[in-house]
């Protein structure tokens, strides 16, 4: 993100050490390592309230922490002298309310950050734009209106408006949580293309059959706490700690 900036794809893309984050005397995130290779699909589960939110918000910068380092490419997204733009740029995020503005098309939803955000070339965008429509399968929806389509669409053109800024990581916090059950599937396609094709991508997600095809590694957090990580198959078929085995014998 600026010039001195000495990262390589084979570092970890995003890195946190000790995160700790507190709103007034609570702490929500009571140190947190985690760490993310270039094309990794990470998935963070755990209880309500254990500060999914709160820590994946931490990546982009959108949450300010108290301790600790989060660092973005080898770069420190909480140093005041970071390029917030560009940070934006590079980390994309989805969150379970899509925001889209109802008084444009979607074609113009997706276009409107590069284009005023970015200051980049209209015609370049509309053209990206169309492909990433193509690639979430909304291309006869552009000049559609938001609330003229499915919560499922909605939440497919929030992905395709927000990898129209060409991120290098993607965040997604339980982007299927508010939709109606037959549109999940069309919105869990879309994110498992994104991954297939080598996205770095950090899910917190319910939906835990998904978490468990998608992602290489899994994150349990309960209380602020990263309780156990691993890869799929241990952490939902042998899970190690009792937090962990009670919260998947809630939820599989
Ligand atoms: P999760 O996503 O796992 O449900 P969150 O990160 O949203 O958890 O929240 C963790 C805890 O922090 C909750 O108790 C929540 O009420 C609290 N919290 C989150 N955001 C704020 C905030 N902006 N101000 C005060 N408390 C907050
Ligand atoms: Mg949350």
């Amino acid at each position: 993100m600026n010039a001195e900036n000495s990262w390589t794809p084979d570092q970890p893309i995003i890195s946190m050490r000790n995160v700790r984050k507190s709103f007034g005397d609570f702490e929500v995130l009571k140190g947190i390592d985690l760490e993310v290779k270039k094309g990794e699909v990470i998935c963070i589960i755990g209880p309500s309230g254990s500060g999914k939110s709160t820590l994946i918000r931490t990546i982009n910068g959108l949450t300010p922490v108290n301790a600790g380092s989060v660092m973005v490419e080898g770069q420190e997204v909480h140093d005041e002298k970071l390029d917030k733009l560009a940070l934006r740029r590079k980390v994309g995020m989805v969150f379970q309310q899509y925001n889209l503005f109802p008084h444009r098309t979607v074609l113009q939803n997706v276009m409107m950050a590069p284009v005023l955000v970015l200051r980049e070339n209209k015609a370049e965008v509309e053209k990206r734009a169309r492909a990433l429509l193509e690639k979430v399968q909304l291309r006869d929806k552009e000049d559609a209106y938001p609330l003229e389509l499915s919560g499922g669409q909605q939440q497919r053109v929030a992905i395709a408006r927000s990898l129209c800024m060409r991120p290098d990581i993607m965040l997604f916090d339980e982007v299927t949580a508010a939709l109606d059950p037959e549109t999940v599937n069309e919105v869990l396609f879309t994110i498992r293309e994104l991954a297939e094709e080598g996205m770095t991508c950090v899910l917190v997600t319910h939906e835990m059959g998904f978490a468990k095809e998608i992602s290489d590694r899994v994150y349990f957090t309960d209380s602020g706490r990263i309780v156990e990580s691993g890869p799929p198959a241990e952490l939902f078929d042998a899970p190690k700690d009792p937090r962990t085995r009670e919260f998947l014998s809630k939820v599989l």
